[in-house]
């Protein structure tokens, strides 16, 4: 069989060792059909037809919510238990970020402990030593040998994280059915057409790629004020787009901290959010790892 067929080849970091990574159909497939839709579909439809200031105030909420439900809830609260929060709060923050096309909660903070624990080497998921485009959005397209339970084995202990991972698919589709269905309210077929354009399938492409950037970007071009013993790097204007995660570098560093930006005019809407909850008796035991840098 052709070797771009059977999968990929690839030397294990102490180099006596061949892992073959195969590759993954159904992700490609999926991947290839979000990426069309949102550089081909959504532009065509916006020269045809236009967008109403209806579709784009929906795309805004919905990036700023399901963004902040993979910032503050998939990445802060599961991942690195950066703070705690009442159920109800918990299941609105695991819904918004099941809505972002991201994988479940339990996968996706699997994986993303793992890239902590082994930055930069054989096992990181997204190794950004492989290049750009492996980091940012090639690794998806691969199956993963390194994938273990005893990464998942801490979060199958979350009833409500194994709850999200079982109604995992629902949670998915009503992300993608809920601006069609706002828009086929508002203003009938067309509108439902393009709302799920818009704000579905549009807005998911963009917090997808931010929050590949953190893995990308953030581990090739920025500031390392907090260590040199790994890849990642600060890059402020990274946290313009991906609600304050850019301050990778300090990140990695201090990966339980609930502040990513530690400074108080670093730009950070996740910390702010997290902050902001814990004011009004919504959040508690917020992780910080020196309290003179806030
Ligand atoms: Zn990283
Ligand atoms: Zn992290």
């Amino acid at each position: 069989m052709n070797q771009a067929f059977a999968g990929t080849e690839i030397l294990s970091r102490t180099g006596t060792e061949t892992v073959t990574r195969p590759i993954d159909y159904i992700a490609i497939a999926l991947f290839s059909m979000i990426v069309l839709v949102a550089l081909i579909g959504v532009p065509v439809f916006g020269f045809t037809y236009g967008y109403t200031g209806f579709d784009w105030i929906l795309f805004g909420i919905l990036y700023v919510v399901t963004g902040l439900g993979i910032t503050v809830g998939y990445h802060r609260m599961i991942s690195h238990r950066s703070f705690t929060c009442p159920d109800a709060v918990k299941v609105a923050l695991l819904i918004a970020g099941g809505w972002a096309f991201q994988n479940s909660a339990l996968k996706w903070s699997a994986d993303h402990v793992r890239h902590h624990a082994k930055v930069d080497q054989e096992e990181d998921p997204y190794n950004a030593k492989k290049g750009f485009w492996y980091s940012h959005c090639g690794w998806l397209l691969l199956k993963d040998p390194y994938a273990d339970d005893k990464y998942t084995a801490q979060f199958k202990k979350d009833t409500l994280v194994v709850w999200q991972e079982k109604y995992y698919a629902p949670i998915l589709i009503s992300g993608f059915a809920l601006p069609f269905l706002a828009g086929l309210f508002h203003g009938g077929w067309m509108s439902g057409l393009g709302c799920f354009l818009l704000a579905g399938v549009g807005r998911a492409f963009l917090v997808l790629n931010s929050t590949f950037c953190i893995n990308s970007i953030c581990h090739m071009w920025g500031d390392q004020p907090n260590g040199t013993d790994n890849s990642s790097r600060d890059s402020w204007w990274i946290s313009l787009i991906t609600f304050g995660e850019g301050y990778h570098n300090y990140h990695h560093a201090y990966p339980k901290d609930y502040r990513n930006g530690p400074k108080w005019y670093n730009f950070d809407p996740s910390k702010w959010l997290i902050f902001g909850l814990r004011t009004v008796g919504l959040a508690g035991n917020l992780y910080r790892v020196c309290p003179k840098t806030k």
